[in-house]
């Protein structure tokens, strides 16, 4: 069975200690609040961006409303202009052929509101989409320059957390490299096991992995289950490390 000295007991809790912090600073990498800030950020340009190319597409078709609704106006007039040329043009020989062109020349009146009401009516969407494209490029352009800095300070922070991880990557390196290979690979088995955390230390009778109290008694249990020459709490399963003496 593994066993480990009690300097190396001691060496190996440092070791723990690191592996904390180091799952501390992993965390604290993977959950930027800048990261958090920039991705919003972008989900809301992303909206913006297709709201303004929606808006754009459909100015596009109003513009081509409004042409062919001016120029449908035009051909009325041009239609009525001739009709009434020939009212005046004393071609008109019946009575019932008047009254016939003056029921067309009405009918073309009443044709050429109904299109200049629909041309009224895109001219109005034309103005409420060019607000909305504006509005939508002022806020397009705030997103954008508010994103640029927030991803200089991102990686900003990712590069110092990376600089105190490589740091914590060679304390614990340092420090594995003088423990015996046999223990150092219980202590990572067992580590795993226990989300993270092998090892604890045993303060006044209390296990700093769980918090929890130990009697005398189950302290002793502890000793009979334990590894590594360790005591084993018997509430969470951890090996317990006590203060180093003298
Ligand atoms: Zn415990």
């Amino acid at each position: 069975m593994t066993k480990a000295s009690p300097h190396q007991q001691q060496q190996l809790l440092r070791v723990q200690h690191i592996d904390t912090a180091i799952r501390r600073l992993q965390h604290r990498r993977a959950n930027l609040p800048e990261q958090q800030q920039l991705d919003e950020r972008s989900a809301l340009l992303e909206r913006v961006n297709a709201d303004h190319l929606a808006a754009t597409d459909e100015l596009v078709s109003v513009e081509r409303r409004q042409k062919r609704l001016e120029h449908d106006i035009a051909a009325v007039d041009d239609r009525r202009k001739a009709e009434e040329a020939r009212m005046y043009s004393g071609v008109i020989a019946s009575e019932r052929e008047a009254g016939a062109l003056r029921n067309e020349l009405a009918a073309l009146k009443s044709r050429k509101r109904d299109l200049e009401d629909e041309l009224l009516e895109a001219m109005e969407r034309h103005e409420e989409l060019t607000a909305t494209i504006e509005t939508l490029q002022t806020r397009r352009q705030e997103l954008r320059d508010e994103i640029a800095p927030l991803a200089r300070s991102r990686d900003a922070a990712a590069t110092d957390i990376d600089t105190e991880l490589a740091d914590q990557v060679a304390a614990r390196d340092e420090l594995v490299d003088a423990l015996p290979n046999a223990v150092v690979a219980h202590y990572d088995r067992l580590r795993a096991r226990k989300n993270g955390v092998a090892l604890a230390e045993l303060q006044d009778g209390t296990c700093q992995g769980c918090h929890l109290h130990l009697t005398a008694g189950e302290l002793e249990e502890g000793r009979e289950i334990g590894e590594l020459g360790l005591a084993r709490c018997v509430q969470c399963g951890r090996l317990l490390v006590e203060p180093a003496t003298g």
